[in-house]
């Protein structure tokens, strides 16, 4: 059977997984980046891989999720990982790199290679189904306009977002369950929204530390972005007046205490974020608050004192689809299953994210081409639970980093604190994806 041709749209973190772990499987691979004739905003080295903000790819702790993932892809033989280790400079439990080395690192493996072949272009458009080739998109989240208006064409209108707005994640055992009630607004569906009810003198106090609270910085191109009424910053609600949040985020109506029959001047409403109900994410909470700022005034909620963030709020400019429509777990599209989106643009969310998406895809093409039927990752790796998490229908599908609540709970209870369960669930999935791969050589490259 003859080896089938990958072309590899984008050459930043995603692309350039995918493109080396294809290429180093004998898989001929072309990959097209519009550099160095073409920049996007933020985008200024000549090389491929640009970190463009941060030179940090997070915590390195098997207590954290993006921890496991870096463990996870290590085993996979990710060259991001790679040329993170080898480029890796002191940043105490973080792993950051020299920013510059690590893109030329990545550049000369991919210039070098002899199945990788470079080409400079912008594409525009291309053959979504074309007989014997593979398409990896990987433009991430500045594609150029060229390339977005027709992604656009082939997804339909409504699936493609240019701006994300992500709400913070509570863990479920920080929060005093108390001072909080279950129920759905007017008792429609199952009591599964967990709130957090306020009073007059709570709500003014919020609200008035949620007005004066600082922001993050724009980057330029961020700036008199249009955001969309239906997902303002919600400071940026607040500020429209006293009363704004009482019919946004904090709307009270329909929303009785169960036991006491009371009413309430402001509820806050947390809705759970994973199956067994360990995560919650505060609703209509996007925010450009910087993320001390967060703890500060959302830990005037009450119930949520000693809250821990799992996930901070955001919102940027990034362009993504609408995933769970359109994608299957391996990130292939369910309309043309020989192209496959990946990196921000598919709806993860941070660099690492970014490449593990292009590891999960390049894999795929991998094991079906090699003719192997059980191609998933085992449920409980954190690479399974980013497939989930951009393949499963969701109301309102925002971006999302690695975060624990993607993946399975502990079958037992595990006693210790969060760290001792967290690093639980980390030696859980090592394990399950070393007897993956065990059973599965053709990945070994
Ligand atoms: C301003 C900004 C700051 C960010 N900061 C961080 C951070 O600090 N930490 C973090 O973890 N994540 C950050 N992210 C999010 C995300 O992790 C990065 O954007 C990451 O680089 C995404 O990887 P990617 O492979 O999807 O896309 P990119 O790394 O952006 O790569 C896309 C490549 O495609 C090329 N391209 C685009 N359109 C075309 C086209 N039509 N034809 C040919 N080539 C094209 C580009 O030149 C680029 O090289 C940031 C995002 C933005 C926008």
């Amino acid at each position: 059977m003859a080896v089938k041709q990958v072309q590899i749209i984008g050459g930043g973190l995603a692309g350039c997984e995918a493109a080396l772990f294809l290429a180093n499987c004998g898989f001929p691979v072309t990959l097209y980046d519009m550099k160095p004739d073409q920049y996007t905003d933020v985008h200024t080295q000549e090389s491929l891989a640009e970190l463009v903000c941060s030179n940090s790819f997070r915590s390195d702790s098997l207590a954290n999720a993006v921890g496991l993932l870096k463990a996870e892809m290590r085993l996979m033989g990710s060259a991001v990982m790679d040329a993170a280790d080898w480029t890796r400079i002191p940043a105490g439990s973080a792993l950051a790199v020299d920013r510059v080395k690590f893109s030329q690192f990545l550049t000369e493996r991919i210039l070098g290679h002899p199945d990788i072949q470079f080409i400079s272009k912008e594409v525009t458009e291309f053959e979504p189904d074309e007989s014997g080739i593979y398409t990896i998109l990987a433009p991430g989240p500045l594609a150029t306009i060229g390339l977005t208006t027709f992604l656009r064409k082939l997804t339909g209108e409504s699936y493609l977002k240019f701006y994300d707005a992500i709400a913070p994640i509570i863990s479920r055992d920080s929060i005093d369950e108390k001072k909080t009630f279950m129920a759905s607004r007017y008792d429609k569906g199952g009591a599964d929204y967990l709130n957090c009810p306020m009073d007059q003198e709570t709500y003014m106090a919020f609200y008035r530390q949620l007005i004066d609270a600082e922001t993050v910085i724009l980057h330029g191109f961020e700036k008199g972005g249009k955001l969309f009424e239906g997902c303002l910053p919600v400071e940026e609600i607040a500020r429209r007046g006293l009363d704004a949040l009482r019919f946004g985020p904090l709307k009270p109506v329909g929303l009785r205490h169960p036991e006491t029959g009371d009413v309430f001047h402001g509820v806050v409403q947390l809705r759970a974020e994973d199956r067994e109900g360990q995560y919650f994410n505060l609703v209509g909470f996007q925010t450009h608050l910087k993320q001390g700022e967060q703890r500060k005034v959302f830990r005037m909620i009450p119930g949520l004192e000693n809250a821990k963030f799992e996930r901070y709020g955001s919102m940027h400019r990034n362009t993504f689809i609408n995933s769970p429509e359109l994608l299957n777990a391996d990130f292939s599209m369910k309309k043309f299953p020989s192209l496959f989106v990946v990196g921000q643009i598919s709806g993860v969310e941070g660099y690492l994210e970014s490449a593990a998406s292009g590891l999960i895809a390049a894999v795929s093409i991998v094991m079906r081409e090699k003719g192997i039927e059980n191609r998933a990752f085992p449920e409980t790796t954190m690479l399974s639970g980013l497939s989930r998490y951009i393949s499963t229908p969701k109301a309102n599908f925002q971006p999302s980093n690695a975060i624990f609540a993607m993946v399975p709970a502990p079958e037992t209870r595990i006693r210790g604190g969060r760290r001792v369960r967290r690093e639980f669930l980390s030696n859980r999935a090592l394990t399950a994806l070393k007897i993956f791969i065990d059973k599965n050589p053709v990945l070994v490259n």
